[in-house]
């Protein structure tokens, strides 16, 4: 059955208006016929039925080349980034791979009804649904992956629904701008609002702390001839300094009138607090990935205890810095699994990379990990990396090791 309508936009047409309205959305005319390939009727049935998989000859030669060529005609089905970011389809990947795997789901769904009440069964129709069954593992894999990187569904656990109520808690909330952010993930909703004291918080600390422990304490504003601020001559700035400075007796002063969960947020250093002697000792309680990549350190490799900076909350995360013989090699593990890792490389001659790196994660960016997934970052511009900082999911451990075992021995 032919659709005949857009699967993107459900845009309706013959088959040929289709097939060109496809071409604007981005797709080259094979692309668009497999897109149109999908029988409806059957949406959804895929996840609802075990399938029994054909027993074929995998080191069949026909098989082999039926199976390269599926491949090279479904491999747009999951797109990297910079090639989704080509298509003109107003929809994010994470919607667009779901599509794709309907239509591919459809289609397994049609083969096995056919393979099911047909005597003509053919050994194609069942390399076909090995191999499309396959692809459809991959989707739901790279679907799981990419969602991993939606941040939101990490950070905020989903609220208590009673009636047409939301109980949310403090793990709900974040201060931004002076202003109260409530965000309830699973109704895509973030509300932001003033209370009378969310400003006035800084103003307390200002009252309650530093006017206290700091008395009489000066700051230069300094200005131009032409009265424009000058800020490299002015002091006024450090009170980011003093306030980082401080944080742990804010902290505790806080604690007192129980508001510390607002400010978790400074308890940042700004330096590297601990180096790993007994790296056995250090990972014991780290989840199986950080004890792999703890695993490929040679004696001069170290490991870094540090803090990062996760939209404001503050996390557990390691640096590993891999001395090999072409690069330095430095991965960013962060304790919770959820967080996905990256692998930065630099010439082997560089300096300071760790205090480099360091400084990204400690920083206030938000949504690091979208920053660079979307490529916001130049870190080959910016850092003076070998490469492109290369992102390692959480999601399969034997892929993960791979592109290890691939940088750290074989590029080296
Ligand atoms: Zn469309």
């Amino acid at each position: 059955m032919i659709s005949a309508h857009c699967p993107l936009c459900l845009r309706k047409g013959s088959y040929e208006d289709l097939l060109i309205h496809l071409s604007q959305h981005g797709y080259d005319s094979v692309q668009a016929s497999v897109l149109l390939s999908y029988n409806k009727t059957y949406k959804g049935l895929i996840d609802n039925i075990k399938l029994a998989i054909p027993e074929i000859d995998h080191l069949d030669e026909r098989y082999i080349l039926y199976r390269r060529y599926l491949e090279e005609v479904y491999r747009f089905l999951k797109p990297l980034i910079s090639e989704y970011e080509k298509l003109n389809v107003n929809k994010n990947i994470i919607a667009l791979i779901g599509i794709y795997r309907d239509i591919i789901g459809c289609k397994i769904y049609a083969l096995r009804t056919r393979l099911e009440s047909s005597r003509h069964v053919t050994e194609i129709d069942k390399y076909e649904m090995v191999v499309l069954h396959e692809i459809y593992g991959e989707l739901l894999n790279y679907q799981r992956e990419l969602a991993e990187e939606d941040e939101d569904s990490v950070l905020y656990p989903p609220a208590i629904k009673k009636g047409t109520n939301y109980y949310i808690s403090w793990d709900h909330v974040d201060f931004q701008e002076g202003k109260v952010a409530v965000t309830i993930h699973e109704l895509q909703r973030k509300y932001i609002f003033s209370i009378p004291s969310s400003q006035p918080l800084l103003n307390h600390i200002k009252d309650e702390y530093f006017k206290v422990q700091f008395e009489g304490q000066q700051f230069v504003v300094s200005f131009t001839n032409n009265r424009k601020e000058d800020f490299a001559r002015s002091s006024v700035l450090d009170i980011e300094g003093l306030l980082k400075a401080n944080s742990r007796s804010i902290e505790d002063m806080f604690k007192k009138v129980e508001l510390s969960s607002n400010i978790k947020a400074l308890r940042s250093s700004p330096t590297i607090i601990e180096r790993s002697k007994d790296k056995t000792e250090f990972v014991r309680d780290k989840h199986e990935y950080i004890k792999l990549a703890v695993q490929y350190c040679g004696e001069l490799d170290k490991v870094y205890s540090i803090r990062e900076n996760y939209n404001g909350r503050n996390e557990g995360a390691v640096i590993i810095k891999y001395q090999r013989f072409n690069h330095v090699y430095l991965l960013v593990e962060n304790e919770n699994l959820n967080r996905s890792a990256h692998l930065y490389a630099f010439e082997r001659d560089s300096t300071d990379d760790v205090e480099k790196i360091y400084g990204f994660y400690l920083s206030d960016r938000e949504n690091k990990r979208g920053l660079i997934k979307g490529r916001k970052i130049d870190f080959k511009k910016e850092l003076n990396t070998a490469f492109n900082v290369k992102t390692l999911y959480h999601s399969d451990f034997k892929r993960y090791r791979d592109h290890l075992l691939e940088y750290l021995y074989k590029i080296g």
